[in-house]
C-alpha cells in the first residue's frame, strides 16, 4: 500500500513539474501607437516575457525608423536632411537603406507611369488632409486654390529625383547613392513607409526565435509563421463604407503583407465632397480611380504598400495589370460598392 501511494505520489510530482516546465504557446497581444497610426501585435509565445521583449523591440524599431529616417516632419532624419538639400549642388549622401528605398520607389513611379509619386509633398502639404482627418472637424475646411495648387504640383515630379550611384554592391545594384533634389523638390514616404516598416520587422522575427506573429501597422498587414493549433491566418478586408464590418476575408498560409488604401481611411467631407489623402499626381487632387479601396497581396511590405497606393489612382483594369507584373494580387472595392478579384486572389477569399 505505501509503495502504492509512494508511485502516486511520484506521478503526481512528475505531472505537475511538466505542467510548470513546457507552458503552453499562447497568443499574447499588445497595442502601440507608432508612426502616426495603430500598431497590434499578436504573439504567440510560450512566456510572457519573451513576447513583451518582442513587442518592445517591433516599437522600438518603428520609432526609429521613423524618428531616424523616413518622416519628412521630423528633425534630424535622413528624410528632413534629403528635403534640406534641395537646391544644393552638392546634393546629400544617401544611407544606404535610404538609397535602396528610393531606387525602388523610382522604379514603382516609372512602372506605375507616375501614379506613385514619392515628391508630391507640396501638394499633399497644401491639401493637409491627414490633420483635418486627424482633427474629425471638418468646419473651416476647404480646397486648396487653384493657382497656389498649379504652383505646387509644378515643383514636384518624379523625374526630378536624379539618384547618382556611389558604390555597387558585388552583384552590381547600387549600394549607395547620392541624391539630387532642384529647389522646391520635397520627398514624402508615407505611402511606402509602412510596408517598408513590416519589411524591417519580418527580419526581426527572423532573429527572435519566436515562431507565429501577426502584425498589424495602420492598413497594412504581416502575418509570418504557422498558427500553433495548425489553422491558417485570417485577414478581413474593411468594407469602405461600413468600417465595422468586413467585406472579404483571406486565408493565408505562413508570411504574407496584405496592405489597404482606401478613401476611408483618411479623409474630409465638405458640400458633400469627400476629399480623401491619396492625390492623383497628374491632377494633384484626390485620385478618382473609380475605386474605393484596394488590397495588395504580396510576400513583400514595401510592394504591398506601394502597389496597393498606385492601383487605387490607376483604378482597376491598369492597377490590377501593374500588380501581377509585380505578382502580388488584388481585390478592389470600386465605386458601386462591388468586389472585384484578380484571378490569383480567388483561391484566397473565404467569404
Ligand atoms: P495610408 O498611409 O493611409 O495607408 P497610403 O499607403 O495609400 O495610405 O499612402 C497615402 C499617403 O501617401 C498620403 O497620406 C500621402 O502622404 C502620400 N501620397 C498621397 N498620394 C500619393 C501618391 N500619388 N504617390 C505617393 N505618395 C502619395
Ligand atoms: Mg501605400
Amino acid at each position: 500500500m505505501k509503495r502504492l501511494y509512494g508511485v502516486l505520489l511520484f506521478l503526481w510530482t512528475a505531472l505537475l513539474c511538466c505542467g510548470c516546465g513546457a507552458e503552453e504557446i499562447q497568443r499574447r497581444q499588445f497595442t502601440d501607437a507608432v508612426m502616426g497610426t495603430v500598431l497590434q501585435q499578436s504573439i504567440y509565445a510560450a512566456d510572457m516575457e519573451t513576447a513583451e521583449a518582442l513587442a518592445e523591440d517591433v516599437v522600438l524599431l518603428l520609432e526609429d525608423l521613423e524618428r531616424q529616417e523616413i518622416s519628412w516632419r521630423q528633425e534630424g532624419s535622413e528624410l528632413f536632411e534629403v528635403n534640406m538639400s534641395a537646391g544644393t549642388t552638392g546634393g546629400f549622401l544617401l544611407s544606404e537603406e535610404m538609397t535602396e528605398l528610393l531606387i525602388k520607389c523610382r522604379e514603382l513611379w516609372e512602372s506605375s507611369e507616375g501614379a506613385l509619386d514619392v515628391t508630391l509633398l507640396p501638394v499633399v502639404r497644401l491639401w493637409d488632409i491627414d490633420t483635418w482627418a486627424a482633427a474629425g472637424e471638418t468646419a473651416g475646411f476647404a480646397p486648396p486654390d487653384e493657382e497656389e495648387l498649379e504652383r505646387a504640383l509644378a515643383l514636384c515630379g518624379g523625374e526630378k529625383l536624379r539618384l547618382e550611384p556611389q558604390s555597387f554592391r558585388e552583384d552590381g545594384k547600387v549600394l549607395q547613392a547620392r541624391v539630387f533634389m532642384p529647389r522646391g523638390l520635397q520627398l514624402d514616404l508615407g505611402a511606402v513607409g509602412k510596408g517598408a516598416a513590416l519589411d524591417k520587422i519580418r527580419v526581426l522575427l527572423e532573429q527572435s526565435g519566436v515562431e507565429s506573429t501577426v502584425i498589424s501597422l495602420g492598413g497594412s498587414i504581416l502575418t509570418y509563421g504557422e498558427k500553433p493549433d495548425g489553422s491558417l491566418w485570417k485577414v478581413g478586408v474593411v468594407d469602405p463604407r461600413d468600417t465595422s464590418s468586413q467585406i472579404a476575408l483571406l486565408s493565408l498560409e505562413g508570411q504574407w503583407c496584405v496592405s489597404t488604401s482606401g478613401d476611408y481611411e483618411r479623409y474630409v467631407e465638405a458640400g458633400g465632397v469627400r476629399y480623401h489623402h491619396i492625390i492623383d499626381p497628374s491632377a494633384g487632387r484626390p485620385a478618382d480611380g473609380g475605386v474605393r479601396s484596394v488590397t495588395v497581396l504580396s510576400k513583400d511590405g514595401f510592394l504591398s504598400d506601394a502597389l496597393s497606393t498606385a492601383c487605387f489612382i490607376l483604378g482597376v483594369e491598369k492597377g490590377m495589370e501593374l500588380a501581377g507584373q509585380y505578382g502580388a494580387e488584388t481585390l478592389f472595392v470600386t465605386s458601386d460598392g462591388s468586389v472585384i478579384l484578380s484571378e490569383g486572389m480567388k483561391k484566397y477569399i473565404i467569404s
